[in-house]
């Protein structure tokens, strides 16, 4: 890429001593009309941060300098237009507003699921006002946050009773922490996942002071591996969904439901880490059938967990329902303390919660379950008349096509599951893909795209009808 500023070509030039009493001084830019101008609309450290360093980027000879005197004052003017515009961005939000053309609905770099209109209100409604937290109001009591989604995640699970923490990695925590430290905990060996990032179920599992006892091979584990493995140290049978791997081929694994035998036999307690776990039928969503958060708390696990911003399209925390006796000893763990949620993050669950209890079709009211049931042809639909409205704003030359292709679930959940969708395909005529994919990630709001061989993809699923227009100007401004 050529980059200008003031129509001279970018060198990496050091600049030579003579021509240093020619850099412009910060007086001087501080006093155009541009930088007047940004500071009256940005916050003036921001637009004098970067003033100076468009200047040391004069003296460092990456911005070259102009020593004409013809065209010095459009010169500064264009270096003061530079660092107005960067000004912009220094002073702008960190998180912020990213347009998802990727296809991946649940992405965990972009935030996961979306939050519900009725969610957000109800997060901006505690924000702003006192609440009563820990405070139950027919007694004057103190009382439990945990009380606020208690009743809702027993009536959509089944479950005894529930409590909620900081995310299901927290949970997995907790749980083994309250339940097995010191002691030891099977496990099959193909479950011993890693989930994006640094979730690592052995690495929990020493992390929270037990003993990992492995089971069976990566592809078959058996019900004899687990009775061989219980010895008078067990304290736990943990099962663990395999979330963003599959085993197939020749396999074996063993269900709860053939484990409990041996655990009330030994008086074991089990553990189901879902991860993704989902309070609807997946076949619902246009996924291959899995056993929903209902149907694991009625195999009979003692303790069941799941992610709060994967499948089930709320806020990011971790559920652990289970029975009574045994979230109470959660309840009474010091690790709790220190995992819990917030007021704003149980809002956001509450509202969710209440969804699923309350609407006719909850999968139409939370955005990102919506967008995997969408179906191809309405994307297909889009993109075509997306493209109809993209193609005369780009440079002559670029290719622009509407392809089938498979959006994804994203944060681990139903790997290698393709959802059918329809791709705006684009090949640029003059500038390598790459360099547009930064350029669209830089702007404001930040685009994501996919990029493939020489291709730009654009997958409409993700991205809401109202930010079309946002992606249509940024494709149209960044494809050259
Ligand atoms: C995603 C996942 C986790 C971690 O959940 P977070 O909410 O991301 O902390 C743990 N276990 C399984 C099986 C998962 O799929």
């Amino acid at each position: 890429m050529t980059d200008t500023v003031g129509g001279a070509k970018r060198s990496e030039m050091p600049l030579p001593n003579e021509l240093r009493p020619l850099i412009p001084s910060v007086d001087k830019l501080l006093g155009t009309r541009e930088i007047t101008e940004a500071i009256a609309m940005y916050p003036r450290w921001a637009v004098l941060q970067e003033v100076r360093a468009v200047i040391e980027e004069v003296r460092a000879g990456t911005i070259p300098l102009v020593t004409d005197p013809g065209l010095r004052e459009a010169w500064l003017a264009s270096l003061a237009e530079e660092a107005a515009r960067r000004a912009v961005g220094a002073s702008g939000y960190s998180l912020r507003h990213v347009v998802n053309a990727t296809g991946v609905v649940l992405h965990t770099n972009l935030g996961r699921a979306r939050l519900a209109p009725a969610a957000i209100e109800h997060l901006v409604a505690v924000a702003t006002r006192y609440t009563n937290l820990e405070l139950e109001l027919a007694t004057g009591e103190r009382g439990h946050r945990y009380d606020h989604v208690r009743e809702l995640v027993r009536a959509l699970t089944g479950a005894e009773d529930a409590i909620v923490v900081n995310n299901n990695a927290a949970a997995v925590l907790l749980c083994l922490s309250a339940l097995a430290a010191g002691k030891q905990v099977i496990v099959s060996r193909g479950e011993l996942v890693e989930i994006g990032g640094s979730f690592r179920i052995p690495d929990i599992m020493a992390q929270s002071g037990c003993q990992l006892v492995e089971v069976g091979t990566t592809n078959r584990t058996h019900l004899a591996d687990y009775e061989h493995a219980v010895t008078p140290q067990t304290a736990l049978l943990l099962k663990v969904h395999t979330s963003n791997f599959r085993v197939v081929g020749f396999t074996a694994a063993v269900g709860v439901d053939e484990l409990i035998p041996l655990a009330r036999e030994h008086g074991l307690p089990i553990m189901n880490d879902l991860g993704a776990g989902c309070l609807v039928q997946l076949r619902d969503l246009g996924l291959p059938h899995e056993p929903t958060v209902q149907d694991a708390v009625k195999q009979g696990a003692d303790l069941v967990t799941f992610s709060g911003d994967k499948l089930l399209g709320g806020p990011q925390l971790g559920v652990i329902a289970g029975k009574r006796e045994i979230v109470k000893r959660l309840e009474k763990h010091p690790l709790l303390r220190a995992l819990r949620v917030d007021k704003l993050t149980l809002a956001a669950f509450e509202a969710t919660l209440r969804i699923y209890r309350d609407a006719r079709d909850p999968i139409a009211e939370l955005p990102s379950l919506r967008m995997l049931r969408i179906d191809a042809a309405t994307i297909k639909q889009r993109a075509e008349a997306f493209v109809a409205r993209l193609v005369p704003r780009l440079a002559a030359g670029t290719e622009v096509s509407v392809q089938p292709g498979s959006s994804q679930v994203g944060a681990g959940s139903a790997p290698g599951v393709d959802l059918p969708t329809f791709l705006v395909v684009i090949q640029p005529h003059a500038t390598e893909v790459a360099t547009i994919e930064a350029r669209l990630r830089q702007l404001t709001p930040a685009v994501m795209v996919r990029v493939h061989g020489g291709d730009l993809l654009v997958d409409l699923r993700t991205v809401d009808v109202d930010e079309e227009s946002i992606l249509l100007e940024a494709l149209a401004t960044s494809v050259r």
